[in-house]
Order: structure tokens, then C-alpha cells, then sequence
């Protein structure tokens, strides 16, 4: 358990006294992440974290995608580090890439079964996704196409959110133009937690300010690709507050002094 005399490893673990007491999205060297499971899992033993999740990013990604062939290795790795650590819960989760076609996820609904959770986030690199086109709208002058790609991003998300049992909508807003209210109202009505991150800028303060008035919770997530950033939360608190969110409403701090 984190105490107040928790050894606080990097300066974004705590803002005005809260921190995180779970981390639920984190990547190993499964995706593109530098650290291995047990290196994520010791960073989140020293943090006195009550869970960490490996959630490596969905099999759809051109480059970066997990191999599915070695969820089983995965699992086996998680159950003999539970085994040996049983003060924390370590889950294995996946950050699935939201696309527009199929069930608009690169998770089939049959192979949800292979993890504890589903996360979903709209990524670059995955076939499907209108990629390049949100690339080259947010790097060139203009906004070529910004109406036409906040309604085709939207509504993917939206029909992943609806058609798939998601666990945290990650990094909404990131990537491309998307409609922060429909997407809160999505994830108000599905019951997932729309994420806070302290690696990406989005959920921004304004995007907050639309989203705090649907009837969603908040998780707080690293986000972290090296185990040095796991449990890292300050910015991602602060952006809240400023925003004023409630601390009730984020799912995964605490206020310890
Ligand atoms: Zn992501
Ligand atoms: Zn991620």
C-alpha cells in the first residue's frame, strides 16, 4: 500500500497530495515499449501501487502491434509474477486500435477472452483508420479536412464504444478531430472511463470542460513505455483540477496527506 512515507521515485507522482493508487495502462517491449513485464510490475511494487496492467498496444498496429502468438507467454509471465507478489493485482489488458471497419476495433469479440480488459485508442499506423489523412490534417496549414475527419473519427469511436465492452477510451481527442461531446456521451451511456493522460495532452483542459458536464468517471493513466514513468500522475491531476473535476470522480487517486 502507498504510505506517506512512500519513496517518491520522479517528480510527477503526486499533485496537492493525491496520487495514484492504480496504473492501468502501461507498455512493455511486447509493442514498443523499452521494459519488460516484471520491470513494469517491480515499478509498481516500489510505488506500493494495488494494480498494473501490461496493456501493449492491439495486433492491428503495422508496426508496433503485439504478436498474438505470444499472449499465452505474456500470461504465463503475469500469472508467475502474481504468484510471487500477491500485494498487488497485475492484470493483462491491451490498448486496442479503434478502425472503421468490423466490430471497429482490431480485438475480434472472440478474442476479448484472452485478456483481463479491453482498453480502445485511435492510433497512426493501423490499416483502416484514415491514418494518413489525420496525419497530413493535423501537419499541413489549413485543416484540409477537418469537418469530414471529426465525423468519420467520431463515429468509429462512437460504434467501438457501443459495440465492444471497452474498459477506458484512452487519450480521447488525440490524433485527429474528434466531437468531445459525443464521445462523453458515448462512454456516459457504455460506463467507460475516459482517460486522463500524463503522456499525451489529450483529454486537454477544454476537453475536459465538455466532459465533466456528462455523467462519465476519469481514470489517471501513465501511459508509461519505460518502467521509470509507471504511477506518474501530477500533470494529468493537475489538468483536472484546473478544470475542476471533482477528485471523485477520477477512479484511481487518492489523497494521502
Ligand atoms: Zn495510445
Ligand atoms: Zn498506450
Amino acid at each position: 500500500m502507498i504510505t506517506k512515507n512512500t519513496k517518491i521515485k520522479f517528480s510527477g507522482y503526486e499533485y496537492e497530495g493525491y496520487r495514484m493508487i492504480w496504473d492501468i495502462h502501461t507498455h512493455t517491449t511486447y509493442s514498443h515499449g523499452k521494459g519488460t513485464i516484471e520491470e513494469n510490475v517491480n515499478a509498481a511494487l516500489a510505488l506500493g501501487l494495488e494494480e498494473i496492467a501490461i496493456t501493449d498496444h492491439g495486433p492491428g498496429h503495422l508496426t508496433y502491434g503485439i504478436d498474438k502468438a505470444l499472449i499465452p507467454e505474456m500470461r504465463a509471465e503475469i500469472d508467475r509474477l502474481q504468484a510471487l507478489h500477491p500485494e498487488i493485482r497485475i492484470r493483462l489488458g491491451v490498448e486496442a486500435n479503434v478502425t472503421a471497419v468490423g466490430n471497429h476495433l482490431d480485438i475480434a469479440p472472440k478474442e476479448f477472452a484472452d485478456y483481463d480488459y479491453v482498453h480502445a485508442g485511435y492510433h497512426y499506423g493501423i490499416r483502416n483508420g484514415n491514418c494518413m489523412k489525420n496525419f497530413m490534417n493535423w501537419s499541413l496549414p489549413g485543416n484540409l479536412w477537418g469537418k469530414e475527419l471529426l465525423l468519420a473519427n467520431t463515429e468509429m469511436t462512437v460504434a467501438a464504444l457501443y459495440e465492444n465492452n471497452i474498459k477506458i477510451l484512452t487519450h480521447p481527442g488525440d490524433k485527429g478531430p474528434f466531437d468531445m461531446h459525443a464521445l462523453a456521451k458515448a462512454c456516459e451511456e457504455t460506463d467507460t472511463l475516459m482517460e486522463i493522460s500524463t503522456w499525451h495532452s489529450h483529454l486537454t483542459e477544454d476537453e475536459l470542460l465538455i466532459c465533466k458536464k456528462y455523467d462519465v468517471k476519469f481514470v489517471i493513466s501513465s501511459d508509461a513505455h519505460v518502467p521509470g514513468r509507471v504511477g506518474d500522475a501530477a500533470v494529468a491531476i493537475k489538468r483536472a483540477f484546473k478544470a475542476g473535476i471533482d477528485p471523485e470522480r477520477i477512479v484511481n487517486i487518492k489523497k494521502f496527506k
